[in-house]
């Protein structure tokens, strides 16, 4: 664990990706695969791979290729995939609906194990097998069940006080996907998700199709 800590941000934002592609080549039988070859897939350079394997300890001999069984587990044990993450969600509205219905979530190993929300129409509707629950139960649920993560999709207004009472139940991580910063302690993790800053992003890129080198 301390070791992962002094690996850089950009390094473990990448890690996911890895593992995806590293699933896939396991899908296809493929059984060992050299860092040219797997930046060729990626479209990132084989230094670049190497570089940040090495973070970790290289993974694999040189000019030999990684063996992809081994590299897929062994990033899947840095990013905590091989222990499971328990999740809740909490704003059963759309946007809820559709995580809690997500079907990769659960092989990646999250389990959905609470759904919470405070309209009277949501609360006891089934979502993905569960049971929407009131939100004024939260605190007695974390109190009974161990839970990781805490999947935010209310309104903006009310994010930053339900974030409190799951943190104060000692949730470790957070999604956030209401756009709003969130205040907590530095021992809290949050990642925010935008769907719409890729889109500007492409935004950017179909503008300039064609007329850059
Ligand atoms: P929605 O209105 O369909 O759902 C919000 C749900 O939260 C509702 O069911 C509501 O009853 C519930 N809720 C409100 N206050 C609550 C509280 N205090 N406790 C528990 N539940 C509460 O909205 P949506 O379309 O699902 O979007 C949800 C949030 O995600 C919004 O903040 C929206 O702006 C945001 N959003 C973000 C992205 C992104 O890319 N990050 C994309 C879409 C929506």
């Amino acid at each position: 664990m301390n070791d992962v800590k002094k690996v850089p941000d950009v390094v473990i934002k990448r890690l996911p990706r890895y593992y995806r592609y590293l699933g896939d080549l396991l899908n296809q039988d493929i059984k060992r695969i050299s860092s040219g070859a797997l930046s060729l897939r990626m479209h990132v350079t084989a230094s670049q791979i190497r570089q940040d394997f090495n973070y970790f300890g290289g993974f694999g001999q040189q000019g030999y290729g990684y063996n992809v069984e081994f590299l897929y587990n062994e990033i899947g044990k840095i990013l905590g995939l091989d222990e499971g993450d328990s999740t809740i969600i909490v704003g059963a509205g759309n946007l809820g609906r559709a995580l809690a219905c997500h079907s990769g979530f659960e092989r990646r190993g999250f389990r959905l194990v609470g759904i919470f929300d405070s309209n009277p129409d949501v609360i006891g509707t089934e979502i993905a097998g569960l049971q929407v629950l009131d939100i004024c139960y939260l605190e007695d649920f974390l109190s009974k069940i161990k839970v990781d993560i805490g999947i935010l999709t209310v309104p903006k207004a009310a994010v930053q006080k339900i974030a409190e009472r799951i943190v104060k139940c000692g949730v470790k991580g957070l999604l956030n996907f209401s756009y709003a910063e969130l205040n907590l302690s530095q021992d809290v993790a949050v990642e925010n998700v935008h769907i719409s800053d890729p889109m500007m992003t492409l935004s950017y890129r179909i503008r300039r199709i064609g007329n850059e080198q």
